[in-house]
């Protein structure tokens, strides 16, 4: 084969990079050698995402990779810097707020009772405390609001980028080639991949890193993960009449999420799920399915102004929602990081500690996240996740 590695990662995008940098970081003296077909990431889901980060999970495994990665990304500027250069995430701690009608109020008390076990700071909110939050907030229809002052949003451009260098200067190799099939001998072992250039590169561990792609890449192999490639809008906007204060990232009860991008605004929807690789955005949608919600929610987005949008692809377990974590059985040496359902991004800093302790020792140690391995469903152990939009 022309290329050698000890790892091969495919994809170089937020959890690619993670599980790079966190390799490297953690002692391991092998050729780590990362794959990536779109070099300037323009598809990607990373560089296209909300940037929310939460902790209102209902599930122990989702809570504490959150718990992992909040102390990650509080002092990824620090940790990540290099040469004097601090990457700049723009973490903005200003909150997450889940808004609640009356019926939703129980099982939000049943979901903050698992949160505070796992030590996360959520709160039930009544009425006069939303709008402490939230001045301008319609709280006629809504009972509460389950609240995390901890968590918010941040720049997932810039911490795919911050692990990226990190992880180039440990000796990472980025390669910007499309690997186009897997290749695995006939005792079902991996031996490595296969480029669309033609090349070939060996190695005895493949990781698939591969997003909205990597199930298909997967299956061409006859490994098969319910994962399909699901598009989602956002559409960025300005109003007249300015906020009072800057927006925690605020999920209303209809799937509507909103929070303050700079000193605009952008906001999506729950959207049904269909397979495709669409990344054009309408500007009906947002009037159909976003405006009105928004408009009903807080008076000042009865006037705006909408600057932008734009898709990306929810890598969508179809199974449980949740991302698909560890060794693949059946075939020695492969793992894989995807189906993330739309969370993905806030848990890469605990997917990439996790991946790289299993591939170095052939065990979780900082977190467990044997709950998400590629067998659960084979084992009919699904991990349900209640908070999933
Ligand atoms: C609109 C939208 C909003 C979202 N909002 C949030 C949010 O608020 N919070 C959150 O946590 N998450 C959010 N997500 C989800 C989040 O973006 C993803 O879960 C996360 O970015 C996945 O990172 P990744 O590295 O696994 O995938 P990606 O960033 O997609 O990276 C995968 C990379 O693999 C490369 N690749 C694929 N196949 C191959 C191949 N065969 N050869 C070489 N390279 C390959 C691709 O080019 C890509 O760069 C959102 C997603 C979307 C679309």
């Amino acid at each position: 084969m022309e290329h050698q590695a000890d790892v091969i990662i495919i994809g170089g995008g937020i959890n690619g990079s993670s599980v790079a940098y966190n390799l490297l970081h953690d002692g391991f003296t092998g050729k780590v050698v990362v794959f990536e077909k779109d070099k300037a990431y323009e598809y990607a889901s990373t560089p296209r995402c909300a940037g929310g980060f939460r902790q209102l999970y209902t599930t122990e495994v989702n809570i504490r990779i959150s718990r992992y990665s909040l102390n990650v990304y509080k002092h990824f500027a620090e940790e990540m810097a290099l040469n004097g250069e601090k990457p700049d995430i723009g973490f903005k701690q200003r909150g997450y707020l889940f808004l609640a009608t009356e019926k939703m109020i129980p099982s939000f008390e049943k979901n903050m009772a698992v949160q505070h076990r796992n030590g996360v700071p959520s709160r039930l909110l009544d009425s006069d405390e939303l709008r402490d939050l939230i001045p301008e907030l319609n709280v006629s229809d809504l009972a509460g609001g389950l609240y995390c002052p901890e968590s918010g949003y941040l720049d997932a451009y810039s911490v795919m980028q911050g692990y990226i260098k990190y992880a180039r200067h440990l000796g990472a190799e980025y390669i910007y080639e499309e690997v186009s099939a897997l290749i695995i001998d006939e005792h079902d072992r991996m031996k490595g991949v296969r480029l669309k250039n033609g090349d070939t590169c060996a190695a005895p561990v493949i990781v698939n890193c591969g997003g909205a792609w990597g199930a298909d890449l997967s299956a061409q192999a006859g490994i098969l993960f319910p994962i399909v490639p699901s598009p989602r809008q956002i559409f960025q906007f300005t109003c007249e009449k300015k906020l009072t204060r800057h927006l925690p990232l605020t999920m209303d009860p209809t799937g509507v999420y909103f929070r303050h991008e700079g000193e605009q605004l952008i906001a999506g929807y729950s959207e049904p799920i269909r397979s495709a690789y669409d990344f054009s955005w309408r500007r009906e949608d947002f009037i159909e399915h976003v405006w009105p919600v928004l408009a009903g929610r807080i008076v000042n987005f009865e006037r705006l102004k909408i600057v932008r949008g734009w898709a990306g692809i929810y890598d969508y377990n179809t199974e449980d929602h949740n991302a698909i974590i560890g060794k693949c059985p059946g075939v020695e040496g492969y793992y894989v990081a995807f189906g993330f359902s739309g969370h993905g991004m806030q848990q890469a800093p605990g997917v990439g500690k996790g991946l790289s302790e299993l591939i170095r020792t052939g065990k979780y140690e900082t977190i467990d996240l044997s709950p998400l391995r590629p067998e659960r469903f084979a084992e009919h152990q699904l991990v349900v996740e209640d908070a999933i939009y």
